[in-house]
Order: C-alpha cells, then sequence, then structure tokens
C-alpha cells in the first residue's frame, strides 16, 4: 500500500520534528513527516534512492540499520522534480507543490 495522498484530511500532525510536521494515526505508526514533501517512515525501507536522485539535496539519513530512513530535512529547497516519488521501490513518498508556489 502506498502512502495516503489524503493523509492531511486522515490525520494530524501531533508533533514536530525540527520544522517538520509528524502526521501520525491512532495505530501506534511512525508516522508521516513533512508537509510538502513527505516519507511515511512506516512504509520507507532506507534503500536511499530518493537521497541519491534529489537536485536538491532535500533528504538526510535518520537512524541507524535497519531502522534507518530518509527524513525531507529541508523540504523548502524542493524543486518539485517529483523525482523522489518516481524512484521510491515503496511509494513512501509523496511531494504536493504548496499554494503559494503555484503557478
Ligand atoms: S521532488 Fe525532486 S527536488 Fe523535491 S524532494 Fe523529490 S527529488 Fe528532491
Amino acid at each position: 500500500m502506498p502512502i495516503d495522498p489524503d493523509f492531511q484530511a486522515h490525520r494530524h500532525p501531533e508533533e514536530s520534528y525540527g520544522n517538520l510536521k509528524v502526521w501520525r494515526d491512532n495505530k501506534g505508526t511512525l508516522g508521516i513527516y513533512g508537509t510538502s514533501v513527505t516519507v511515511d517512515f512506516d512504509l520507507c525501507v532506507g534503500d536511499g534512492a530518493c537521497i541519491d536522485v534529489c537536485p536538491a539535496d532535500v533528504f538526510e539519513w535518520h537512524g541507524e540499520g535497519a531502522e534507518r530512513k530518509a527524513m525531507p530535512e529541508r523540504e523548502r529547497d524542493c524543486t518539485y522534480c517529483f523525482g523522489c516519488e518516481a524512484v521510491c521501490p515503496k511509494f513512501a513518498i509523496r511531494v504536493t507543490i504548496p499554494l503559494q508556489v503555484k503557478r
């Protein structure tokens, strides 16, 4: 199952990680990190494809070993190329262009 494209309607941000929101559900999940560039930590397998493809260096590794995930630390630097969405083998990433960027 891919990241829920309507997660903002189905969840609410329960906390923050730095400047990122963390969207959790009521099932004790790891949560979805970010707002415009989002990674579902319950789906991410930490293969690093998004880190490799991103031209804007948005992602940073978070955690160690099998728990390692791609954190969208600098989502504000995103150029909306959608490369990370395309390469993620688990469809764990959702990129949404914020209203203030849309033309
Ligand atoms: S959409 Fe492109 S620029 Fe934005 S985080 Fe994904 S790979 Fe990086």
